[in-house]
């Protein structure tokens, strides 16, 4: 295959017009050609930047090498030392802020494609039935994780490698997290990526229960004192939505873009095969202008739908990725952009009917270094839609702090945690993923599992 060193290997992907009708991947990844091809563009630096740019910091260079080489599962082993969801991360990680922003190709040309070789390599090692390394023999201590995101799954992952035993508890009745009921099926398909590295993580002895939530069927102090477990890593995200506060949001209709996520994905309402409602809606608006405000947008296009984002500051603070935002305009979601929602209509039955909004201009930057939207006085206006999601950001449910005593959580609700190895206010009790930072991303969330898994194995050694 021939090579321009200054261009990245185009990546297949589905059809706009064919995928915004059905759930398959976009997204469809490189074949053995194409990725042996896109490693040799790698330089070998010797003081490699795209390293610097993980935040897990897994040896790029040495599993493109092997890449290159044609050595998928010794590039499987050299990931797999420091991620143990490279499947996923493949396919979700914000590669162009990261790795791929800093790598040396990408001064002259395009960046090296770090994220399409990861996922390359996890999906290959997967069809070969190629298993991560499992710990030789127990330590005898155990550990209880509260929560199966990408927090949880990866501290359990590296103490059970340890030899650490390990049981996952988790409030749903599916593992994943996020990556289960958030990120839908034509980002992240389900049993061929997550279950299966969910299965990874459990060949490596790890136990999993569902249908347990921690402050409700136990507590932290239960699990500790009564239960024998040496050491407690909370890893419960940030799942509780925002509103906006206006009139009307209680009407029927009207969803938190989790709840929405959840009933499509976890509960699989897209599927004629299973009883669980959604209302698929005509018109629909998402009010949000972040990744899970396009997956929101994106499902309920795919449910059959016009749909409006309606975005109160510019495109060039959409804080989206890039890559989310052009599929989706690929695939025609409609950008009402510098516009606030004001309130909600309904009909006598409380359905929605519409929601009027107002246009917004940029002023000022405010705290985050964003122009201040300013609404323009006197420039309401109506759209009709029988839908709208709410998509303005998640915090940390409350249950776990205010059931355990001596866990600190600040204004946020955030539990307060050491970035450097997760321990927190209570003795034996660590914590990592947005149950600490708030809503932020899978492969942060991995990194704090990884240093509490840490910080844990330095505490239990003592
Ligand atoms: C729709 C959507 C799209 C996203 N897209 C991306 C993306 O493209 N790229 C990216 O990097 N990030 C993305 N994110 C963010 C990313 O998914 C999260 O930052 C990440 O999943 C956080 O991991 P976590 O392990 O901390 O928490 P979570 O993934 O939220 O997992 C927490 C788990 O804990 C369980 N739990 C909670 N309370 C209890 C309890 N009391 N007892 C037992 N279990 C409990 C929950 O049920 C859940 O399974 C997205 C988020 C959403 C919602
Ligand atoms: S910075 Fe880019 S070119 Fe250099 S080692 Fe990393 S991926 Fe290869």
């Amino acid at each position: 295959m021939e090579v321009d060193v200054l261009k990245r290997i185009p990546v297949r992907e589905q059809d706009p017009k064919v995928r915004a009708a059905n759930f398959e991947e976009v997204c469809l990844g490189y074949n053995k050609e194409e990725a042996e091809a896109e490693a040799t563009r790698c330089l070998q630096c010797k003081n490699p930047q795209c390293v610097k740019g993980c935040p897990v910091n897994i040896d790029i260079p040495g599993f493109i090498k092997e890449v290159a080489a044609g050595n998928v599962e010794a590039a499987y082993h050299v990931i797999g030392k420091y991620s143990a969801l490279p499947a996923v991360c493949g396919r979700v990680c914000p590669q162009e802020s990261q790795c791929e922003a800093k790598c040396i190709r990408g001064i002259k040309g395009d960046a090296v494609s770090i994220g399409k070789l990861e996922r390359y390599v996890a999906d290959t090692a997967r069809e070969m039935g190629i298993k991560p390394e499992k710990a030789e023999k127990l330590n005898g201590k155990r550990v209880a994780v509260i929560g199966s995101g990408p927090a949880g799954l990866t501290c359990a992952g590296d103490l059970a490698r340890l030899g650490y035993e390990v049981t996952i508890f988790e409030a749903l009745h599916k593992a994943g997290g996020v990556l289960s009921y958030g990120i839908p099926e034509f980002r992240l398909p389900k049993e061929r990526v997550v279950d299966a590295e969910i299965e990874n993580v459990k060949s490596l002895g790890v136990k999993i229960e569902t249908n347990v939530v921690i402050g409700k069927s136990t507590t932290i102090d239960e699990l500790l004192n009564e239960e024998g477990f040496d050491a407690v890593f909370i890893g419960s995200g940030a799942g509780l939505p925002r509103f906006m506060g206006i009139p009307g949001e209680n009407a029927n209709g009207v969803f938190s873009a989790n709840e929405y996520l959840t009933r499509s994905n976890l509960m699989k309402a897209f599927d004629d095969d299973y009883d669980t409602p959604i209302i698929a809606g005509k018109k629909v608006a998402v009010v949000g202008g972040g990744n899970v405000a396009m997956d929101a947008a994106r499902t309920a296009l795919r449910l059959g739908a016009e749909v409006h984002i309606v975005y109160r500051r510019s495109e060039e603070e959409l804080p989206a990725r890039v890559e989310e935002v052009h599929h989706a305009k690929e695939e025609g979601i409609i950008f009402d952009l510098l516009t606030n929602p004001t309130q909600i209509f309904t009909d006598d039955a409380g359905n929605v009917t519409g929601m009027e909004c107002i246009r917004m201009e940029l002023g000022e930057p405010d705290g985050s270094g964003r122009r201040r939207p300013v609404e323009i006085k006197g420039s309401e206006f109506t759209i009709e839609v029988d839908t709208v999601i709410m998509s303005l950001g998640t915090s940390p449910n409350p249950l776990i702090s205010s059931t355990t005593e001596g866990l600190e959580v600040n204004r946020r609700k955030c539990i307060v945690a050491e970035e450097s190895d997760g321990h927190t206010t209570k003795a034996k009790v660590y914590a990592g993923g947005d149950a600490v930072t708030g809503a932020a991303t899978v492969i942060l969330a991995m990194g704090a599992g990884k240093a509490a898994a840490k910080g844990i194995d330095e505490f239990l050694s003592k």
